[in-house]
C-alpha cells in the first residue's frame, strides 16, 4: 500500500486569477480552434465542447442545437446500432462512442471521430481493442477512454487513439467513488493527462464534473483541448425523456434505469450510476449561449484573446484550502 501526499484538486478547489488585458468586449474573444491529431493527421475546426454519449443527452434534437454553434455531439451508444442516419447532416461534429463489442459497427460509421469508451480505461483487454480499431481504421481519428493518470494516457496513445478521455467518478450522476472508493480529482487529472497527451502532440477530452460555465472553464485552463458535459445539457426540450411536474429524468449508463432500458443486467455488476430529477430548463439554445458566454468573459478576466490561449493565462489560486497557493500554469 502506498499514500502520495501531494494534493489533487478538483474545479472547485481553485479559482482563476483576473489580470490586465487590452480587450475591450468579450466580442472579441474566438472561442473556434483547429486541433490536427496524430494518428488520423485529420483537422477538425469547432468549438471543443461535446456532450457525452448519454441518452437523454446524445439524441439527434441537441445534435442540430450543438452543431449549430459547431459543437461536437457524442451520440448515446444505442443509436449506433439503430440510429447512425439521424446524426449524419454533412457537418463535421459528431463522435461516435462505443464498447469493446461494438469495434465492427464503430469501423463502418463515417463521423468526424470515433472512439472507444469503458468505465476503466486500464485494462489490457481493453488497450488491445484500442490497437485494433487503430489497424481497422487507420485513417480515423480515434478518442479512447477513461483515464486519470498520465501514464495510461501516453499508453492509449501509443496504442493508436489520437485523443484521450479523462474523468473517473467525477460525473453528476456517477456514484464510482462512493461504490468503489475509485477516482482522481478532475482537475488534476486533467492537467496531468494533458501534459502527457501533449508532449506526444495528442489531446485530451475532459470528461464530467463540470457543474457550471467556469468548471468548463477551468478545465480548457487546466489544458484540455475538449470538453465533454452531461447534467448541464440535461433537461431541455431537446432531451430525450418527459416533463412531468415540471422535472426531466437524466441517469447515468451504469444507473439502474439505464439497466433496465437496455435490459443488460447481470449478476456480478451492481449500478455505479444514479438517476436524478432535473428542473425543466427550456430551450438547449440557450444555455449553451449561456455557457459560451461563460467562456468568452472569463477569457477577457485573464486576457486571452482566444480559447487557444486561455491555458497559458490562467494562474490558478487554491480556494477552500488553508492556504492559498498560487499555480502558475
Ligand atoms: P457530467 O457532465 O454529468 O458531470 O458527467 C458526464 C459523464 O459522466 C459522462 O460523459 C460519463 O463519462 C460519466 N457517466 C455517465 N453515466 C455514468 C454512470 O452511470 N456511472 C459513472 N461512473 N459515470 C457515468
Amino acid at each position: 500500500m502506498l499514500i502520495k501526499e501531494e494534493i489533487k484538486l478538483d474545479y472547485s478547489d481553485v479559482l482563476i486569477r483576473p489580470k490586465r488585458s487590452t480587450m475591450s468586449s468579450r466580442g472579441e474573444v474566438c472561442l473556434s480552434r483547429t486541433h490536427k491529431f496524430l494518428w488520423s493527421t485529420k483537422e477538425w475546426t469547432g468549438i471543443p465542447v461535446m456532450s457525452a454519449n448519454m441518452d437523454t443527452v446524445g439524441t439527434p434534437s441537441m445534435h442540430k442545437v450543438l452543431s449549430d454553434h459547431k459543437m461536437i455531439t457524442c451520440p448515446a451508444r444505442h443509436f449506433l446500432r439503430d440510429g447512425v442516419e439521424k446524426f449524419k447532416d454533412g457537418k463535421n461534429h459528431v463522435c461516435w462512442f462505443g464498447g469493446i463489442d461494438e469495434i465492427s459497427h464503430l469501423s463502418t460509421v463515417s463521423s468526424a471521430f470515433i472512439g472507444l469508451d469503458v468505465a476503466n480505461g486500464y485494462t489490457i483487454r481493453f488497450v488491445d481493442a484500442v490497437k485494433k480499431l487503430r489497424e481497422k481504421c487507420p485513417n480515423a481519428t480515434i478518442a479512447a477512454g477513461n483515464v486519470v493518470t498520465g501514464d495510461m494516457t501516453q499508453e492509449l496513445i501509443l496504442a493508436g487513439a489520437d485523443i484521450v478521455k479523462v474523468g473517473i467518478g467525477p460525473g453528476s450522476v456517477c456514484t464510482t467513488r462512493i461504490k468503489t472508493g475509485i477516482g482522481y480529482p478532475q482537475l488534476s487529472a486533467v492537467i496531468e493527462c494533458a501534459d502527457a497527451a501533449h508532449g506526444l502532440n495528442a489531446h485530451i477530452i475532459a470528461d464530467g464534473g463540470c457543474n457550471s460555465s467556469g468548471d468548463i472553464v477551468k478545465a480548457f485552463a487546466g489544458g484540455a483541448d475538449f470538453v465533454m458535459i452531461g447534467g448541464m445539457l440535461a433537461g431541455h426540450d431537446e432531451c430525450e425523456g418527459v416533463v412531468e411536474n415540471g422535472v426531466m429524468e437524466f441517469y447515468g449508463m451504469a444507473s439502474e434505469s439505464a439497466m433496465n432500458k437496455h435490459n443488460n443486467h447481470n449478476s456480478y455488476r451492481g449500478a455505479e450510476g444514479k438517476t436524478v430529477k432535473i428542473p425543466h430548463r427550456g430551450k438547449a439554445d440557450d444555455t449553451v449561449k449561456d455557457i459560451l458566454s461563460g467562456i468568452r468573459s472569463a477569457c477577457t478576466y485573464v486576457g486571452a484573446n482566444s480559447l487557444r490561449t486561455l491555458s497559458k493565462c490562467t494562474t490558478f489560486v487554491r480556494v477552500n484550502n488553508t492556504h492559498n497557493t498560487i499555480y502558475e500554469h
